[in-house]
C-alpha cells in the first residue's frame, strides 16, 4: 500500500493477553491459537499503531497438535462477523495467534508463509496481516508473547518478517 505510513507498534490490554496465556496453558504440550481484531490509530509522526481490542480462540471444533493446529473456521467466521457488526464495523481482521508450546515466538517458515497467503487472501481484505506468537521454549515457565508482521523485501524467493513492538494496556 504505497504512501501508508508503516506500523509502528501493536498495544494489547493485559485482560487479553492473559487470555491468551491462559488458553495456551491449557492446552499444552499442544499448540492452539485463533484470530486477533481490532484496528489502526491515525497516523502520528510517520506511524500507525495496531490496537488488538478482540480475541478470538480456536473454537470448538479445532484439532490441537503438538506442532500444529488446525481452528474451527466455521465457528470463527461467525465470531467475526459478531465482533465486527456490534463494534460498528470498527473492529476488524488483524491476524492471528498461536502458540508454541515447546518453542521460542518466533515465527516458523511455514508460519511465514501463512502470514504471506493471508496477505494475498481476498476476503481477509488484510493487506498486512499481523502474527502473534505466544512461547515457551523447553524448560522454562515463562510464556513470552511477540508480535509479527511481513518486511517488505527485495528478495522474492524468501518470505521475512518483522517484529514488532507489543505494548500492554489497562
Ligand atoms: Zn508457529
Amino acid at each position: 500500500m504505497p504512501g501508508t505510513p508503516p506500523l509502528g507498534a501493536v498495544w494489547l490490554s493485559r485482560s487479553i493477553g492473559s487470555e491468551i496465556l491462559a488458553e495456551a496453558k491449557s492446552r499444552a504440550p499442544l499448540e492452539t491459537g485463533g484470530i486477533l481484531m481490532g484496528y489502526y490509530t491515525v497516523p502520528q509522526n510517520g506511524t500507525r499503531n495496531l490496537v488488538i481490542s478482540d480475541l478470538i480462540g480456536p473454537g470448538p471444533g479445532a484439532v490441537h497438535r503438538r506442532l500444529t493446529f488446525e481452528p474451527d473456521s466455521e465457528w470463527q467466521t461467525h465470531r467475526v462477523a459478531g465482533i465486527y457488526a456490534r463494534s460498528g464495523r470498527t473492529s476488524k481482521y488483524l491476524g492471528d495467534w498461536h502458540t508454541h508450546p515447546q518453542g521460542h515466538p518466533i515465527p516458523s517458515t511455514r508460519d511465514k508463509n501463512t502470514l504471506e497467503l493471508i496477505s494475498r487472501y481476498e476476503p481477509a481484505r488484510c493487506p498486512e496481516p499481523i502474527m502473534l506468537i505466544a512461547g515457551n521454549p523447553l524448560g522454562s515457565a515463562k510464556w513470552e508473547l511477540r508480535a509479527f508482521n511481513l518486511q517488505c523485501s527485495t528478495s522474492l524467493t524468501q518470505t521475512r518478517t518483522a517484529s514488532l513492538p507489543l505494548y500492554f494496556s489497562d
